[in-house]
C-alpha cells in the first residue's frame, strides 16, 4: 500500500483553468507530447550540467526518452534519464511554477488565441498534458543524495496527491490516462509522426518498442567546417524529400546580439512559386515550432528553404505581435545580409560555380533585388548577365570592385573580360556592358528574351558586332524596369524594338526617284508593302539595313507599346496577345525587295485597273515577306499559319512553272 504523503490543492488565482485547458486553447492537442518531450530533454540537459560540476557521480552515459503504450489501461508514459524531482520540487515546479505559468498563458491568450494564433504555442508546458488526460502522474526520482522517490497524480481537478514512489532509477516517469477521445495517442504510430515532427532533431534519443525514432542531432547546430556537402544535402533531402537538389546553402552562425542557428538553402525557383508562402521550418532550441515563419524570415527571402532556430524570438506571443517586433526585425536583417554576403563570397571565391547557376540564382537575386532596397544595393555588383560578347571583343570592361558591407574591398574578380560558363556562354555586369559599349551605344542596352523566335534580329546585331544581353528569365520583365530607374540614364531596347541607327546604312536611305511626284523609293515600298498587305495598323518603314545576312523584313514591336501590353497581360493573367499594332521593317538594301518593286512597278505600266498575274505574284510575295517576318515572332493565329502554308504551296508551284 502506498502511504499518502500530501493531498492538497492547487492554489487558484483566477477561474479554474483546467476547463479552459481541456477546451482546447490549442488547436492542436498534439503539442503536449513536444511539451513533455521538450522537459524531458531539459532535464537530461540538467543531469549532465550536475555530473559535468562534480555534484553527482552516476552514469550519465546512455540519456534517452523512452515512451511506452498501454492500450487497456488507456495509458502513455513518457520516462526520461533525467535529474529527477523531489516532494519538495514537484509542489514548487509543478503545483507552483507550472501551474501559475500556465495560469498566466492562459488569461493573457484565452480571448485572444482564436483570431490572432500564438506562433509556437509555448508556455502552458507540463499542463498542457490535460488537454489530453483525465489522469496525469509523475513517477520520478530526483539524482540527490538520499533523495526518495515520489509520485504524484492529479485527475484533472484542482486537486493533487503525493505519495511515496518505489522507483530507483534516477528520472522521470509521466503517465498520462488519456481522455475519451484521445485514444489516437495510444497508437505507436501516431506518436512517431509526432516525434518526426516536432522532436526530431532534439538532442536525445527517443524510443518506442526500443527503437530510436527521432534523428537526434540537428545538422545546423553543428560546426560547418564539420559538414561536408554530401551532409548539407542529405539534411535537405531527408527536410524536402523528392525535391530537387538545392543550388547552395548558408549555415547561419551567431550568438551576438542574438542567437540563431540554421540552415538556408537556395532552390531552384519555378515561376509558379508561390512568393507569400515560407517553407522555412523554424526550431527553438532543437524544437520544432512552425513551418510557416513568415513574420520571421524577410519576405523576398520566403523562398529559400531550410532552418532557422532561434531562442531569441519570442513565440509565446501573437503572429501579428511577431512583426513588430525589434529583436525579429534585427534576425530578418541579419539573414537578409548573410545571404547577400554569401552570395557576394561565392562570386569572389567561386565564380564558376556562381555563373553555373546563375540562371536559377539570378531569379533569385532579382527577385530580392525588387522587393528589398538594402538587398539591392547588396548585390548590384554581383548581378550578371548572359551576353553575345566574346573574349578579346571591344574594348576593355569595366573594373568591378565587389565589397562586403564590412567595408573591406575585395579584388577585382572579372580580369578585365567577361566570364563564361561550361557551355562557353559569356556573362558580364552590367556596368562592364555599358562600359564596353559606350563609344558605340552610349547608355543603351540591347537585350533578346528568346534566343529561339529572336534569331533572326539576334544574328543582324551580331552581323554588326552589337553586344545583346540576354534577359530571357520569367522574372526579368518585372526587372528591366527596376535596372532603368536605378540606372536612370540607361534605356533598355529589345532586339526587336526600334532597330538602332548603328544597323542601318543611312547613305541608302532616301534617295528620289520619281522627280514628278517626288516620290522616294522608300515611299514607293511603302505604298507597295501597305496595298498588298492591307493592314492599316501596321506601320511599313523601308529601312536599308547594312550587313549581307540581314533579311529582306522584319516585324518590330515598340519597346513602350511592347511593354504595355506585358503589363497589361500580366494583370489580366494571361498570355501575351500579339499587338496588331506592329512595325513592319522592309529592308530596302535586300534584293528581294529591289526585286519585288521591280515586278510589282512592271504591271502598273500598262496595267488597265483590272489586276495582272506580275502584280498578283508581287502583292503575294509581299505577304509572304511579311508573314515570314511575323512568323519570327510569333505573331501568328491559325488562320494565319493555314494561309501562309497555302500561299508558300502557291508561290513554289509558280516558281516550278515552265
Ligand atoms: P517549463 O518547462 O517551461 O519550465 P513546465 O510547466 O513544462 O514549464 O514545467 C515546470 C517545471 O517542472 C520545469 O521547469 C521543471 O523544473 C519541472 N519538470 C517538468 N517536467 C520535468 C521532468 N520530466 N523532469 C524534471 N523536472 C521536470
Amino acid at each position: 500500500m502506498t502511504t499518502i504523503l500530501e493531498q492538497g490543492n492547487i492554489s487558484i488565482h483566477t477561474e479554474n483553468i483546467f476547463p479552459i485547458i481541456k477546451k482546447a486553447l490549442y488547436s492542436e492537442h498534439e503539442i503536449f507530447l513536444r511539451e513533455l518531450v521538450s522537459n524531458a530533454v531539459d532535464a537530461i540537459k540538467k543531469l549532465s550540467m550536475v555530473a559535468r560540476s562534480g555534484e553527482y557521480s552516476g552514469d550519465i552515459s546512455a540519456p534517452e526518452i523512452e515512451i511506452k503504450f498501454d492500450k487497456d489501461k488507456k495509458t502513455l508514459s513518457i520516462s526520461d534519464t533525467g535529474i529527477g524531482m523531489t516532494a519538495e520540487e514537484i509542489k514548487k515546479y509543478i503545483n507552483q511554477v507550472a501551474f501559475s505559468s500556465a495560469e498566466e498563458f492562459i488569461t493573457k491568450y484565452k480571448d485572444s488565441a482564436a483570431e490572432d494564433p500564438i506562433i509556437g504555442h509555448f508556455g502552458l508546458g507540463f499542463y498542457s498534458s490535460f488537454m489530453v488526460a483525465s489522469t496525469v502522474e509523475i513517477d520520478t526520482l530526483s539524482y540527490k543524495d538520499g533523495a526518495e522517490a515520489v509520485h504524484w497524480s492529479c485527475d484533472g481537478s484542482t486537486q493533487f496527491e503525493l505519495s511515496a514512489s518505489d522507483r530507483t532509477t534516477v528520472g522521470t516517469t509521466i503517465t498520462l490516462t488519456l481522455m475519451e477521445g484521445e485514444e489516437e495517442y495510444l497508437e505507436p504510430a501516431r506518436i512517431r509522426q509526432l516525434i518526426k515532427t516536432y522532436c526530431d532533431f532534439m538532442p536525445v534519443p527517443i524510443k518506442i518498442d526500443g527503437e530510436v525514432v527521432n534523428k537526434h542531432e540537428a545538422p545546423w547546430k553543428q560546426s560547418p567546417s564539420s559538414l561536408t556537402d554530401e551532409d548539407y544535402l542529405e539534411f535537405y533531402r531527408y527536410l524536402y524529400p523528392f525535391q530537387e537538389d538545392p543550388l547552395l546553402w548558408i549555415h547561419l552562425n551567431t550568438d551576438y546580439p542574438f542567437v540563431v542557428n540554421g540552415i538556408l538553402y537556395f532552390p531552384k525557383l519555378k515561376p509558379d512559386i508561390d512568393i507569400t508562402k515560407s517553407s522555412i521550418k523554424l526550431y527553438c532550441n532543437q524544437v520544432f515550432v512552425t513551418d510557416n515563419c513568415e513574420e520571421v524570415v524577410p519576405r523576398f527571402l520566403l523562398p529559400l528553404r531550410g532552418v532557422i532556430d532561434s531562442t531569441d524570438i519570442p513565440l509565446n506571443v501573437s503572429r501579428s505581435f511577431l512583426q513588430g517586433d525589434r529583436t525579429v526585425r534585427r534576425i530578418a536583417d541579419y539573414i537578409a545580409k548573410k545571404v547577400g554576403d554569401s552570395l557576394k563570397a561565392l562570386y569572389r571565391d567561386d565564380p564558376a560555380k556562381y555563373i553555373a547557376s546563375w540562371q536559377d540564382l539570378g531569379n533569385f537575386v532579382k527577385f530580392g533585388s525588387l522587393n528589398d532596397d538594402k538587398f539591392k544595393e547588396q548585390v548590384k555588383d554581383i548581378l550578371i548577365f548572359r551576353t553575345t560578347a566574346k573574349l578579346g571583343d571591344g574594348e576593355e570592361a569595366a573594373k568591378v570592385e565587389v565589397q562586403t558591407e564590412e567595408g573591406d574591398a575585395w579584388s577585382e574578380v572579372t580580369d578585365n573580360k567577361p566570364a563564361t560558363d561550361a557551355k562557353g556562354n559569356f556573362y558580364t555586369t552590367l556596368s562592364e556592358y555599358l562600359e564596353r559599349n559606350k563609344d558605340k551605344h552610349e547608355n543603351r542596352v540591347f537585350y533578346a528574351t528568346d534566343e529561339v523566335s529572336q534569331a533572326t534580329y539576334i544574328q543582324l546585331f551580331k552581323s554588326q558586332d552589337l553586344e545583346l544581353l540576354f534577359m530571357d528569365s520569367f522574372i526579368d520583365t518585372h526587372f528591366i524596369p527596376t535596372l532603368e530607374r536605378e540606372y536612370s540614364d540607361v534605356k533598355f531596347v529589345r532586339v526587336d524594338a526600334d532597330l538602332d541607327d548603328t544597323l542601318l546604312d543611312k547613305e541608302k536611305q532616301s534617295e528620289i526617284v520619281d522627280p514628278a511626284t517626288n516620290k522616294t523609293r522608300n515611299d514607293e515600298i511603302k505604298e507597295m508593302f501597305e496595298q498588298a498587305i492591307n493592314r492599316p495598323r501596321v506601320n511599313v518603314k523601308p529601312q536599308a539595313l547594312k550587313g549581307e545576312g540581314a533579311p529582306p523584313a522584319m516585324v518590330l514591336l515598340p519597346e513602350e507599346a511592347r511593354r504595355m501590353q506585358e503589363t497589361m497581360a500580366m494583370i489580366q493573367q494571361q498570355e501575351m496577345q500579339f499587338p496588331d499594332d506592329h512595325v513592319l521593317m522592309v529592308n530596302t538594301a535586300h534584293p528581294l525587295i529591289q526585286n519585288l518593286l521591280g515586278l510589282s512597278q512592271s504591271t502598273i505600266i500598262g496595267a488597265d485597273g483590272g489586276s495582272s498575274p506580275a502584280g498578283d505574284l508581287a502583292k503575294m510575295i509581299c505577304n509572304q515577306v511579311y508573314d515570314t517576318a511575323l512568323m519570327a515572332q510569333k505573331g501568328f493565329d491559325a488562320d494565319g499559319m493555314k494561309t501562309f502554308v497555302e500561299r508558300s504551296n502557291t508561290l513554289l508551284t509558280k516558281l516550278t512553272e515552265r
